[in-house]
């Protein structure tokens, strides 16, 4: 069973590595970017929730977001891996991933995490947003406090699992399938 954390900042193409990491190795994606959008075009509860915050481009509570991905998981039991994908996001997030996993006998297997340089994150969020058809984006100032959020409260993320010894640097410029080596070879690494 391996727990992979896909980390890297807004446009740093995790959706797209996501897919391919998928196709090899029939993980279980869990990105909660994907699950909000999802509550929010089924305009349950959770969507409305949410959606205040994802359109200023700033974070769901924590609270919200653990509960939301305790329920995910156990929905997986038999999986051969699972891909978090933008979670965890803040320090309480990572440690409530930790006590969860820890519940049920697991661990994060380890943490890729792709770097992009803030002035080609913005110009890819820009291109997306052309055809995305998301809130968050379409504006400069939303997708600058999105970068800012990351900084602020989503890097310490990285260095949590640094501490760890789980932390693999990918840069996550060129071809994309340079990129998903570079990953592989980080997976293929991973204690099993
Ligand atoms: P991005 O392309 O910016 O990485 P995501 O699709 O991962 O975006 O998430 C979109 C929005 O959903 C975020 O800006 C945030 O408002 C909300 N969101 C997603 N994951 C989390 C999380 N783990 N914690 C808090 N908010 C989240």
């Amino acid at each position: 069973m391996i727990n992979l954390v896909l980390f890297g900042p807004p446009g740093a193409g995790k959706g797209t590595q996501s897919e391919k990491i998928i196709a090899k190795y029939g993980f279980v994606h869990l990105s909660t970017g994907d699950l909000f959008r999802k509550h929010l075009s089924e305009g349950t509860e959770l969507g409305l929730l949410a959606k205040k915050y994802m359109n200023e481009g700033n974070l769901v509570p924590d609270e919200v977001v653990i509960k939301m991905v305790g329920e995910k998981i156990k929905e997986n039991p038999s999986a051969s891996g699972v891909i978090f994908d933008g979670f965890p996001r803040t320090v309480p997030q990572a440690q409530a991933l930790d006590a969860l996993l820890a519940s049920m006998g697991q661990s994060i297997s380890g943490m890729v995490g792709l770097e992009v340089p803030e002035e080609e994150l913005k110009i890819r969020i820009r291109k997306r947003g052309e055809t995305s058809g998301r809130a968050d984006d379409q504006e400069e100032e939303k997708i600058n406090n999105r970068i800012k959020v990351y900084n602020e409260e989503t890097i310490p993320v990285a260095n949590f699992y640094a501490a760890q010894k789980k932390y693999h640097p990918v840069q996550g410029v060129g071809e994309i399938e340079t990129i998903f080596n570079a990953i592989c070879s980080a997976i293929d690494s991973f204690p099993n």
